[in-house]
């Protein structure tokens, strides 16, 4: 599917919100995002780099390298796969001294492009090995819950009206086409330990926006990579890719209980930039979301039988109903269909 939908569908809406709760890690990165650019590679510990990578629509993805003490290099969470992106890449290992053919891992905390986009180009120029979770592999390669697919039979289940439907499917043709490909070397579970070097970062399975979402854990130098399951400023979508059963809503709450956890640590987000506050912000993703679900089963009750789409035009979306692009319009409707399934369950 088209990298921008990848981009915003994995947002409510992408607008930023008030992050009083938060503590930036990095003055330069969180002062960057507010203002819509790209900071510089930020070091996070010796050996440790925060690289912002180019994301339409949303600002930055925020990709780790790590050199470890052998010299060897480890990326975590390869951007969107583009020109500019590559080329930054290029500049950047230049800049830090690094040796692209040095780059033995990488991993992804899901799969979605601007989280593992990058990874062919290492392969190109190196021997990878290349990491995700097992069942995110899994939905990936079966094309199940696949955000990927061509969403014109979503959007006829839900309801959605022609003019719509055929607006959506203009606005696909002509977005360039993408081929993407993913296989994992090595496929990872709760509680497995993925060795970069010195660096041993445990796996946490946080199943919520995507079915085999992965956390990680580095104990040792005090760091947590969330992936998209935390973000600092947006609430993650959910769902959005593989089926989470049997209530998508419920185990997104339990991985953030889960997650809350790791409070002491600071945390690398996929977007937006680094910071502290994990549980506080945890609680507050989760009292959107609850307050969301809830929302869409009072609508359930009150219009019995209405449509995903009629339903999701009554939720208040952030940035209103009728302001969201075509593709914050499908994660919006896929949400609200996730929430109507757990409302009649
Ligand atoms: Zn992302």
């Amino acid at each position: 599917m088209r990298h921008t939908e990848m981009v915003t569908s994995k947002t409510d809406a992408g607008r930023p919100r008030a992050t009083t709760h938060l503590k930036p890690t990095s003055a330069d990165q969180a002062e960057a995002w507010s203002s819509g650019r790209l900071a510089a590679p930020d070091q996070v510990r010796p050996g440790v780099w925060s690289i912002a990578m180019g994301m339409p629509g949303l600002v930055n993805s925020l990709m780790t390298v790590i050199r470890d003490s052998e010299g060897a290099v480890h990326v975590i969470d390869p951007a969107l796969d583009t020109e500019e992106n590559w080329a930054a890449t290029l500049t950047t290992f230049e800049a830090l001294g690094l040796d692209l053919a040095d780059v033995a891992t990488v991993v992804c905390t899901h799969l979605h492009a601007d989280h593992f986009g990058l990874t062919q180009r290492f392969r190109d120029v190196s021997e990878p090995e290349v990491i995700a979770h097992r069942i995110e592999q899994d939905w990936f390669s079966a094309g199940v819950g696949n955000p990927q697919q061509d969403r014109a039979a979503d959007l006829e289940r839900w309801g959605a009206p022609a003019s719509v439907r055929t607006a959506y499917s203009e606005w696909q043709d002509a977005e360039p086409p993408r081929d993407a490909q993913f296989t994992a070397d090595r496929l990872v579970v709760e509680g497995e330990t993925i060795r970069l070097g010195e660096h041993a970062l445990e796996v946490i399975h946080t199943p919520g926006h995507t079915a085999g979402h992965m956390c990680l854990h580095d104990a040792e130098h005090g760091l947590l990579f969330t992936g998209d399951h935390v973000l600092p400023t947006i609430n993650p979508g959910l769902g959005l890719g593989g089926r989470i059963d049997p209530n998508p809503l419920a185990a997104y709450l339990d991985s953030l209980e889960r997650i809350a956890a790791y409070d002491h640590a600071e945390v690398l987000p996929g977007h937006g930039f680094r910071f502290r506050g994990l549980r506080q912000r945890a609680e507050r993703l989760g009292a959107h979301q609850r307050s969301r679900g809830q929302a869409v089963a009072h609508l359930v009750e009150q219009h019995p039988g209405a449509s995903v789409w009629d339903t999701a035009s009554r939720v208040s979306w952030t940035g209103g109903w009728e302001a969201l692009g075509p593709v914050e319009r499908i994660s919006a409707l896929a949400q609200t269909e996730m929430f109507i399934a757990a409302a009649q369950a």
